[in-house]
């Protein structure tokens, strides 16, 4: 068992992206449909002041420290996080490995036609890949039924949730024992990247722990939430000197 962290009242687990994978691996085998969630300074940040987020997170299987910021956050406060775990890596990752262990994905999230390039892409890059199902992210609750038998019965043992946070989490939480699938994982804009649509960092900025910055900049309309940086800092300063 690897230690759970405690950022800002959220127990994140002080994984490497290959015991992540692995743990995402053993989770399929469990008979209890699981959540894994990619925690970031933005998620844990809202998860203080959003009581219903803070239990879901708690609740879930696996929270794998996505973003420099997490990392930062754990080592502020005196403890040991091996690297970060991004969910668009972690995503990849477990692609990767998908056609030897035959596990189906189903792509649930984003505008309409992203998810279906996602999964051209997912086909590309990864052959043999079974994705068996897509279905954009914009619906009103009456489409809800139809979209949990859709879901349920594509028979995918991992269901990726692109409806951004949180309310990816709210949903599956809400949702997990209807759908019975194995994993669910919460993965906010990895479909937009996949399909070509918003772009990812360039790897000396990821390594420079500048993503977020990156984002800001390509997405001005994601500017304002650079603010929730320096709060997301002062919180945990907060939390380290038991304020
Ligand atoms: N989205 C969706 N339904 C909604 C709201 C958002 O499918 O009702 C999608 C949106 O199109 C995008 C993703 O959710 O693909 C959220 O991406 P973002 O990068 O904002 O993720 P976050 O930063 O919230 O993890």
């Amino acid at each position: 068992m690897t230690e759970r962290i405690d950022i800002l009242g959220v127990k994140v687990d002080a994984v490497t992206m290959n015991q992540a994978v692995e743990r995402v691996i053993s989770l399929i085998n469990e008979k209890n449909p699981s959540i894994v969630a990619t925690a970031n300074a933005e998620m844990l940040l809202r998860a203080s002041h959003d009581e219903e987020l803070k239990n879901i997170l708690n609740d879930a299987s696996l929270v794998v420290p996505d973003g420099a910021g997490t990392v930062w956050a754990a080592r502020h406060l005196g403890k040991a996080m091996p690297e970060r775990v991004a969910g668009f890596d972690l995503v990849q990752e477990l692609m990767k490995i998908a056609p030897a262990r035959d596990i189906k994905f189903f792509l649930f999230g984003a505008a309409p036609g992203i998810a279906d390039k996602a999964k051209l892409k997912a086909e590309s890059l990864y052959p043999g890949i079974k994705i068996v199902g897509t279905r954009n992210g914009y619906f009103k609750t009456a489409d809800e039924p139809e979209i949990l038998s859709q879901i349920k019965n594509s028979g995918a043992n991992i269901l990726l949730a692109a409806l951004g946070v949180p309310k990816q989490e709210k949903w599956l939480a809400k949702f997990k024992n209807q759908l019975n699938i194995p994993v669910s994982i919460g993965v906010g804009g990895t479909f937009d990247v996949m399909a070509g649509i918003v772009r990812r960092a360039p790897l000396w900025m990821q390594k420079a722990r500048l993503e977020w910055l990156f984002r800001a900049l390509l997405q001005p309309s994601r500017a304002g939430r650079l603010v929730a940086l320096p709060k997301f800092v002062l919180k945990v300063h907060k939390q380290k000197i038991g304020g």
